[in-house]
C-alpha cells in the first residue's frame, strides 16, 4: 500500500492534459470520414456502396453531399469506390 501511494505521488500522471497534449492515433486506426468536396463529382458510388445508410447525395442540378456520422460504421467502402479519390479516412478524431 505504502509503495503504491509513493509510487502515484511521485511517477508520471496517468493521464494526459488533453487538448494541450494529444495521444497520436494506433496504427491502423480508422478514425473519421473527410470528403475533400472540390473533387467530388457527386456521382453516388459511396452512398450505393454504404452499408449503414450514412451518405446522401443529391444529383443534378443541386449538388450535394451530406454525411451523418453517427450512422457511420467506419468501414472504409466509400473510400474504396469512389472514382476520383476525394474520400478519405483521417485516423484524428476531433480536428
Ligand atoms: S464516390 Fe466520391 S466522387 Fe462519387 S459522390 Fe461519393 S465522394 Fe463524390
Ligand atoms: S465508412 Fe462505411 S459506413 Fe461510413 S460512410 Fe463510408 S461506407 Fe458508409
Amino acid at each position: 500500500m505504502i509503495k503504491r501511494v509513493f509510487s502515484n505521488l511521485f511517477g508520471s500522471p496517468a493521464t494526459r492534459l488533453y487538448p494541450f497534449t494529444r495521444r497520436e492515433p494506433f496504427a491502423g486506426s480508422r478514425g473519421q470520414l473527410k470528403n475533400d468536396i472540390a473533387k467530388c463529382i457527386f456521382c453516388g458510388q459511396c452512398q450505393r456502396r454504404c452499408p449503414a445508410d450514412a451518405i446522401v447525395v443529391g444529383k443534378k442540378p443541386d449538388k450535394s453531399w451530406a454525411f451523418d456520422r453517427y450512422r457511420c460504421i467506419v468501414c472504409g467502402y466509400c473510400v474504396e469506390v469512389c472514382p476520383v479519390k476525394c474520400l478519405s479516412m483521417d485516423p484524428k478524431h476531433g480536428d
